[in-house]
């Protein structure tokens, strides 16, 4: 029996006809932008969000960057960033003029250390370059310590925005993770809780003004037609998305009920290996949304090869940090050492995990960690 990290296929065999007669709803109508779909939808998650705007765009990497065009920061300010996370959260920072400060995460969660921060902050402050927003990311799904974060901003006179790519419907003390800062980035790339097919993203934010601008922004900075005030772009997300979001959202918090189920199953199933395999905790509180289930290992590439010669699906989120990366490598006057980054690259391995796993498949996957550590 092969486990595979994650398949689509089943989640459409239970609502693909009703996806396909969404689609073909929205191909006879010959409205493909900026129609009744995408108004709905943005009602409908901004509500389930808990705030007053959603705006769609197209894919969650334009949610971020419109965020921070938005907010018209000057010019070469500090943009404080985890570099355990995937590249848009920092490249966002390159396109918009600014600069990207990578923080690192804490020892023992894969979000932003708030210690790590004020040092960070510090540093800043020290070298006189001028610190103006942060990005908090809840990688995997995992609320990132956003109160703390809030706190630490307003203190400070630092504007927060989150990255919520990966914790679309996750809560942290009964809030919704992507509703703390001044404007929340969601994707529904494929893989994400909540997916298109293809590309698509939102804003959230309760920022009437922002909200507005960043309408204009995606729309090429049009504010009255064919008049154009801001330098923007065509970030827009289609109809057919929006129709197939739609009809997916319903279907969303039965999903989420899955997802915990397996996280639960796996945990149980696992926690007996520690410290050889340890999982993530959990912040009090706090209620994941996991969209990727994913464990530290001891031997994690010898793991990772033993689990595929036994034909179970893994992946490595991520390999090489962001401070790493080649585009990076020249935008950085600001560094500070990144240990538990550096460790957490070498140990995370994220496990096979959708909602329509079978118990059979996770069984397989615990059994098979569960020798590889056994013979030695
Ligand atoms: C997926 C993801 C993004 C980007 O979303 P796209 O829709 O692929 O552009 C940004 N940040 C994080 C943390 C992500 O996981």
């Amino acid at each position: 029996m092969e486990v595979p990290f994650l398949d689509l296929k089943r989640a459409y065999a239970r609502y693909g006809q009703e996806i396909e007669e969404a689609v073909l709803r929205v191909l006879r109508s010959t409205k493909y932008l900026n129609g009744p779909e995408t108004r709905a939808l943005e009602k409908e998650l901004a509500a389930f969000m808990g705030v007053n705007h959603g705006i769609a765009v197209s894919s969650g990497t334009e949610a971020l960057y419109l965020i921070l065009k938005a907010l018209d920061l000057p010019p070469k300010s500090i943009v404080f960033v985890p570099s355990f996370t995937f590249v848009s959260t920092a490249e966002v920072v390159l396109r918009a003029g600014l600069i990207p400060f990578f923080v690192d995460v804490e020892e023992d969660y894969p979000n932003l250390s708030v210690e790590a921060l004020k040092e960070a902050y510090e540093l800043c402050l020290k070298r006189g370059y001028h610190p103006v927003c942060v990005i908090a990311v809840s990688l995997y799904g995992y609320p990132a310590r956003l109160t703390e974060l809030l706190a630490f901003c307003q203190e400070r006179n630092l504007i927060l925005i989150e990255d919520a790519c990966q914790a679309f419907g996750s809560e942290l003390e009964d809030k919704k993770v992507g509703s703390f800062g001044v404007a929340g980035a969601v994707s529904f790339y494929p893989t994400k809780n909540l997916s298109a097919a293809g590309d698509a993203g939102m804003v959230f934010t309760n920022d009437e003004n922002l909200a507005l601008k960043i309408r204009a922004l995606k729309e090429h900075g049009q504010t009255k037609p064919y008049f154009y005030e801001y330098h923007g772009l065509n970030g827009r997300m289609d109809e057919v998305q929006a129709a197939i979001l739609r009809i997916k959202f319903k279907y969303f918090n039965e999903e989420l009920t899955l997802r915990e189920k397996w996280a639960k199953f796996y945990e149980k199933n696992l926690s007996h290996l520690y410290p050889k395999v340890k999982m993530f905790k959990q912040l009090p509180n706090s209620k994941p949304a996991l969209s990727l289930f994913t464990i530290r290992a001891t031997r994690r590439n010898e793991l990772q090869r033993y689990l595929e010669k036994m034909r179970i699906a893994t992946n490595v989120y991520y390999r090489i940090p962001l401070h790493h990366q080649p585009i990076f490598k020249d935008e950085l006057p600001l560094s500070l050492s990144l240990p538990n980054t550096e460790r957490l690259s070498q140990e995370v391995l994220s496990l096979p995990f959708f909602p329509y796993l079978k118990e059979e498949e996770v069984l397989k996957v615990c059994e098979a960690i569960e020798e590889f550590y056994a013979n030695g």
